[in-house]
């Protein structure tokens, strides 16, 4: 679909995926205004396909596009121009039970012009790919790497975003986790250096011994994940008290060492939860529990991909059938 400033949205189509033909000077390509979502269609226990709250990814979009100068797109045509290409798409669609279809929106300013200002033209396109296990190790547990020299956001910036730049940012503190044998790095907040902001691509939570979940609060650092509002929900359901406030990179050590942190996992659309065994700093490691997935990582991560896939009950009308 595209956008130009006085005609709006216009000329949404559907076709093969085919390489976009682009001016040298097209705005996006200097000035890296683009924002993007992430979201699967998941092939339902009755063989039917669904999206798991697409209405939500359409929501985030839009506020990316605030954040960015960047034209708002109506919820319902988000939403549209993905079921339509998962119709589409859908002969391609593995059968394999667990598998997926991942689905990336995007947006960028499609205007010729060199020039620090919002752009006149925009495209937005979605473009669809199957997925497979999100950690090449299939890991039942991931190792983090706590990033010393960078930090994701800061106060004021565009953290809150799904913008290309911040993974831009985020690359080479990620190859770093990577060169140092870990599967992601965990970003600490810009000004003071020490309390946890989120993973490189997904958010965080700390099961501690008295039944609470501490996560980190969004203020504006921190992606508001779709998998991390979910699971706050589905906590939240089971009696547990979830606190949204600052935990420290020396608490989590200390707790770790005695025990009054039992689990902490990590989530996202590409890996839904995953535990964290083991983090590595500058100062040392630290392992969390036994290193593998805790109970309540296992029941939650069981639960939301029990609704994902319309094994357990959607109580919250989470799930919008395809078809
Ligand atoms: N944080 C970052 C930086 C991410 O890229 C993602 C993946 N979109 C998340 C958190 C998790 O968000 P969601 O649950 O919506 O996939």
């Amino acid at each position: 679909i595209d956008w130009d400033e006085g005609t709006g949205w216009h000329d949404a189509r559907i076709g093969p995926r085919e390489p976009l033909a682009l001016d040298p000077a097209t705005a996006v390509l200097h000035y890296a205004q683009e924002i993007f979502e992430g979201l699967k269609a998941y092939r339902l226990a009755d063989g039917s396909m669904a999206l798991f709250r697409p209405e939500e990814n359409a929501r985030r979009f839009n506020q990316s596009a605030r954040r960015l100068a960047m034209p708002e797109l109506p919820e319902e045509t988000f939403i549209a121009a993905c079921l339509e290409l998962v119709k589409t798409d859908r002969d391609w669609f593995p059968s394999l039970a667990g598998g997926s279809l991942y689905l990336r929106p995007f947006m960028f300013a499609s205007e010729p012009f060199l020039g620090v200002r919002p752009a006149k033209q925009y495209k937005f396109l979605v473009i669809a790919s199957p997925a497979g296990n999100y950690f090449k190790s299939g890991a039942p547990a991931v190792s983090i790497w706590v990033s010393s020299d960078y930090t994701r956001a800061a106060p004021g910036g565009t953290g809150a975003a799904k913008c290309g730049g911040n993974y831009a940012a985020s690359l080479v503190p990620q190859a770093e986790a990577i060169e140092r044998g870990h599967d992601q790095v965990v970003f600490l907040d810009a000004a003071e250096h020490k309390w946890i902001e989120e993973l490189g691509g997904m958010n965080l939570f700390f099961v501690m011994d008295d039944g609470t979940i501490i996560t980190p609060p969004l203020g504006g650092t921190i992606l508001p994940g779709i998998t991390r509002n979910s699971l706050i929900t589905l906590a939240r359901e089971e009696g547990l008290t979830i606190r949204e406030e600052r935990y420290s990179i020396d608490q989590w050590r200390d707790d770790a060492a005695s025990g009054r942190l039992l689990e902490t996992f990590a989530c996202g659309t590409a890996a839904v939860v995953t535990a964290v065994g083991r983090v590595a700093s500058r100062d040392g490691e630290f392992t969390i529990g036994s290193g593998g997935p805790g109970q309540l990582t296992t029941k939650l991560r069981e639960k939301l991909v029990g609704i994902q896939r319309g094994t357990v009950e959607d109580t919250h009308g989470w799930v919008q059938r395809v078809d």
